[in-house]
């Protein structure tokens, strides 16, 4: 990762009080958009991280609020795998992504900032000198271009299958 200092991420461990993040996005879907949320299967869903690594920055949630894995079902892991396939298919052919991080963090100690509710992270990837991407890396911290990464994904992710 070419950004491990991550300031951003303090606002999710500040906000622990009012609860699980994942779970608010579960139980509220007509917020899906205040919420950046992009897709939804039956088990799981798929949503921008706000405060992102770079660009890009999604991530694959169960709707069950478990802090293990070995605690969801074949049926929801499978899920869950799916749609991250989608999504790193779409990543690269629909965004340019050179490549991409796919990956958990399971428990406080392995640099879960929600460790109570699994999920995955899909972090797209660019060399220096390709699309309009590279140029939204560069002002990532603005939130102008965070919305409109959000509509242009949100509308790829319209013709997934
Ligand atoms: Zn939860």
């Amino acid at each position: 990762m070419d950004y491990m200092y991550a300031p951003w991420r303090g606002e999710y461990i500040n906000n622990k009080e009012k609860g699980c993040p994942f779970c608010n996005i579960v139980n509220n879907s007509s917020k899906d958009e205040e919420h950046h949320v992009l897709y939804r299967t039956k088990n799981c869903f798929l949503v921008m991280n706000k405060y992102p690594y770079n660009p890009g920055h999604l991530m694959v949630v169960p709707n069950l609020h478990k802090d293990s894995i070995e605690d969801l079902s074949s049926e929801v892991w499978l899920e869950m795998s799916t749609l991250v396939q989608k999504t790193v298919k779409l990543l690269k052919e629909k965004l340019g992504a050179n490549g991409v991080n796919i990956g958990m963090n399971l428990g406080e100690c392995a640099g879960a900032s929600i460790a109570e509710h699994v999920h995955f992270h899909i972090v797209p990837r660019w060399r220096k000198d390709t699309n309009f991407i590279t140029t939204i890396a560069s002002t990532r911290v603005y939130s102008t271009d965070f919305e409109k990464l959000y509509i242009k994904l949100r509308d790829l992710f319209l013709h997934v299958e």
